[in-house]
């Protein structure tokens, strides 16, 4: 009791105190010079911050990765950004956008030249061969998720900074593998609601993809006026890339171009349809495409894309991949290591969830930025002593596995109950001064306004029994 009275007697001495400092600040502005504001900073162009707002799609499509790739028995690896700049000019060649135009290559301060990851696959690959993944049994199967970097022309569904879910399988030449790995872009793409189109092809061995390119070296040249600047210059450093422009006039020069799957030697031919029987046993839904090449040197045979149904083009790609057997013994792998893997965007796939939950979008940016989570619980507290309460009291719940929301910055009932239902919760835990002293709180039924009191140890059973 006497503390209390104690507390009552200083509240206008606080009052007072509070007061004070802010007539001596405004008499000291006048005198003071005037201070000019620190220059602030914009992010880098192309680099986005993923929001409060936006995290939800990010941890959902984080969760779905993480659940597919568990589930078919992935490993988690992580490898690092940085890597030695040749790794990538060995494995994804010179004459491809990513290395001629697109890396983040710089001199580090020893003078060895080294790389921001362009993509996962050649770094997981040297991780693979550096730890003696061959002596384990094979294949190695392993997952990531984490940040790329391209120096691209940004716009929507492109930045310079980007996200990939990755899945790789190093260590055998099986079509059941490719399949598997198409299954597994597809059903994470349909666990997340998207309903998805595959686009496959093989572009064969090696040999197969020279005696290819001289053909269609051959043709390009006679549809040499009909191509844009870009592939005329392509047409001799990587051909194969003419295959995939966009450009309406290269489109149709290409209409009549000799078609790589004619090209494919007889074990290359019987791969590929075995990869496509199984995606008929899998029931997936994938479109034959002769056009796709995708854009890397060191793919091999099967090569597929994935799009969101119904979307025409081919700019928009949720993901793609594809077989890549030569790779390994190119970065000093002693025996063949055939291997095979894909990337999924999740800029791409966040901004298709962000448009099935029909938020406004602005190249990316949601308008709701304070990303509140939603909480079928929330804890309002009235009070210091109730404040100090609740932290304890929402801790405990959650150790035992319940989440309730809370703003335990804030005072007013009012507002915290707005909160509330913002959340979405459908009952607010309240607790004041008086349930502080009886070890009780309120549990209040956000739809009916109905209240009842429980004991402080009984809340978790009570939570409990709502749930069910
Ligand atoms: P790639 O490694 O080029 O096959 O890309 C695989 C997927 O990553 C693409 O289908 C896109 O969804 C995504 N992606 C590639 N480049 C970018 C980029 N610059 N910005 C955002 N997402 C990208």
């Amino acid at each position: 009791m006497p503390a209390k009275k104690k507390a009552a007697a200083k509240k206008p001495v606080k009052k007072a105190i509070k007061k004070a400092p802010a007539k001596a600040a405004s008499k000291s502005k006048k005198d003071a010079p005037e201070k000019k504001p620190a220059k602030s900073y914009q992010s880098l162009r192309g680099m986005k911050d993923i929001l409060p707002g936006q995290g939800k799609y990010f941890m959902k499509t984080f969760d779905a990765a993480r659940n597919v790739a568990e589930a078919y028995c992935y490993g988690y690896l992580e490898t690092p950004v940085l890597e030695a700049a040749q790794l990538y000019v060995k494995t994804i060649g010179r004459g491809t956008d990513v290395v001629d135009k697109e890396m983040y290559t710089f001199e580090d301060r020893d003078g060895s030249k080294v790389a921001l990851r362009p993509e996962f696959t050649a770094g997981i690959a040297r991780s693979y061969i550096s730890h003696g993944m061959l002596n384990q049994p094979q294949p190695v199967k392993v997952w990531s998720v984490g940040q790329l970097f391209r120096h691209d022309r940004p716009q929507a569904g492109r930045y310079r900074q980007f996200h990939q879910f990755n899945c790789e399988v190093i260590g055998t030449r099986d079509p059941v593998i490719d399949a598997e790995l198409i299954n597994m872009a597809y059903s994470f793409l349909k666990d997340l609601g998207i309903q998805s189109e595959v686009r496959i092809n093989s572009i064969g061995s090696a040999d197969d993809r020279q005696n290819y390119t001289i053909e269609l070296v051959g043709y390009l040249r006679t549809k040499r006026a009909y191509l844009c600047d870009l592939c005329k210059k392509r047409i001799n450093k990587n051909p194969l890339r003419v295959l995939d422009c966009k450009e309406p006039g290269c489109q149709e020069a290409l209409e009549e171009a000799p078609q790589i799957i004619e090209w494919l030697s007889t074990a290359s031919k019987d791969f590929f349809m075995k990869v496509l029987e199984y995606l008929d046993e899998l029931h997936i839904p994938y479109v034959l495409t002769p056009t796709l090449v995708r854009g890397l040197d060191y793919y091999s045979d099967t090569v597929f894309e994935l799009f969101v149904e119904g979307e025409e083009g081919s700019q928009s790609a949720l993901g793609g991949g594809g077989r890549y057997d030569a790779l390994l013994e190119s970065i000093g792998a002693r025996e063949p290591t055939p291997a095979s893997g894909f990337a999924m965007g999740i800029e791409r796939i966040m901004l298709t969830l962000q448009k099935m939950d029909k938020k406004e979008l602005l190249d990316g940016q949601v308008l709701e930025l304070s990303g509140l989570p939603e909480r079928q619980f929330y804890f309002a507290q009235l009070g210091e002593q109730a404040r100090r309460k609740a932290l304890s009291l929402i801790e405990e719940l959650r150790q035992s596995g319940i989440m309730v929301g809370s703003s335990l910055s804030k005072g007013s009932l009012k507002t915290q109950l707005e909160t509330a239902n913002k959340m979405g919760a459908t009952h607010s835990i309240i607790i004041g001064q008086k349930e502080v002293q009886d070890g009780t709180v309120i549990i209040r039924d956000m739809d009916s306004g109905i209240q009842e009191i429980i004991d402080q140890k009984k809340i978790e059973a009570h939570l409990r029994k709502i749930m069910k």
